[in-house]
């Protein structure tokens, strides 16, 4: 028993223990008006250590609730807030033709939310890579890159290319977060290849095909990557679904498993530090 007890305080021990900054948190209006209030998202970050949280929301009145609450700030949580894109589910599908998405998106960001400004455009989903050359797709990237917004877009790696093609550096001066690193599992070569070519790209890590092996730790090729580009990760929860806030603690703990495995500093950069970075947030 008491050697049962020390192996799994010994195995705790190697967990990191540092905040955490979800960089793809979603507040969609079925978590807000169903089981998740505000109360109930913000206890769950909370007990979960994280600080910091990229939040966007389905339409975006979860946005402002989480960003403009004092609620939110007792809890210390620092809302960095983007602005989704749908309306509704049917938006999904459309967004990147649908002038009247570009024209929600600059009202947004002109009323801006009750912790500041709109930070960043997003999450929005791109299933075929060639809606990447949509109208309103072009035309976002460029306000993107032009009003220094973050772009979090659930993409893969061809229409990584396709949207940094339609800024005017080409994709060297906007900083585009890659949802889940590309969701179908793109190689990790050229998950090396985008990162090298793209100096703002980061990549952020929920659902990454490949990222985690035996006991949850990094399998070896990604733990090489994510040492390669120590500055270019992030972690992120991305509660799409009410399933995803029910599983919250197990996220977080299972993240906090594998960076664990990494060197302290390295850990703490993936964990807060790179996400925290790209939008002046100070350590907790
Ligand atoms: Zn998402």
């Amino acid at each position: 028993m008491a050697a049962l007890a020390l192996s799994a305080a010994w195995a705790l021990a190697a967990d990191y223990t540092g905040p955490l900054f979800d960089a793809h948190l979603h507040y969609n209006e079925e978590a807000a008006q169903g089981p998740h209030p505000l109360g109930d998202v913000l206890a769950r970050m909370q007990r979960n250590g994280v600080r910091g949280i990229i939040a966007n929301s389905r339409p975006n009145d979860g946005t402002h609730a989480l960003a403009g609450s004092a609620q939110t700030r007792a809890a210390g949580v620092t809302v960095v807030p983007f602005v989704r894109l749908y309306r509704n589910r049917e938006d999904y599908g459309n967004w990147f033709r649908d002038e009247s998405i570009y024209t929600m998106v600059q009202s947004e960001l002109a009323r801006g939310t009750g912790s500041g400004p709109f930070r960043g455009i997003g999450e929005f989903h791109l299933y075929d890579s060639a809606n990447a050359d949509g109208p309103v797709a072009r035309k976002l990237m460029q306000l993107a890159e032009e009003r220094q917004l973050a772009v979090l877009a659930h993409i893969d790696d061809k229409a990584v290319d396709l949207l940094m093609a339609h800024t005017a550096s080409r994709g060297q001066r906007v900083r585009l977060i890659w949802a889940h690193t590309g969701i179908g599992g793109a190689p990790v070569a050229r998950v090396d290849e985008l990162m090298a070519r793209y100096p703002l790209l980061v990549g952020e890590l929920s659902y990454r095909p490949g990222l985690t092996c035996e006991s949850g730790k990094l399998c070896p090729d990604w733990r090489r990557l994510l040492l390669k580009y120590p500055d270019r990760f992030v972690i992120g929860s991305d509660t799409w679904i009410n399933q995803r806030w029910q599983y919250y603690d197990q996220l977080m703990a299972a993240y906090r498993t594998w960076l664990g495995d990494l060197p302290a500093d390295v850990a703490r950069k993936l964990a807060w530090a790179n996400a925290a970075g790209l939008f002046g947030l100070q350590q907790p």
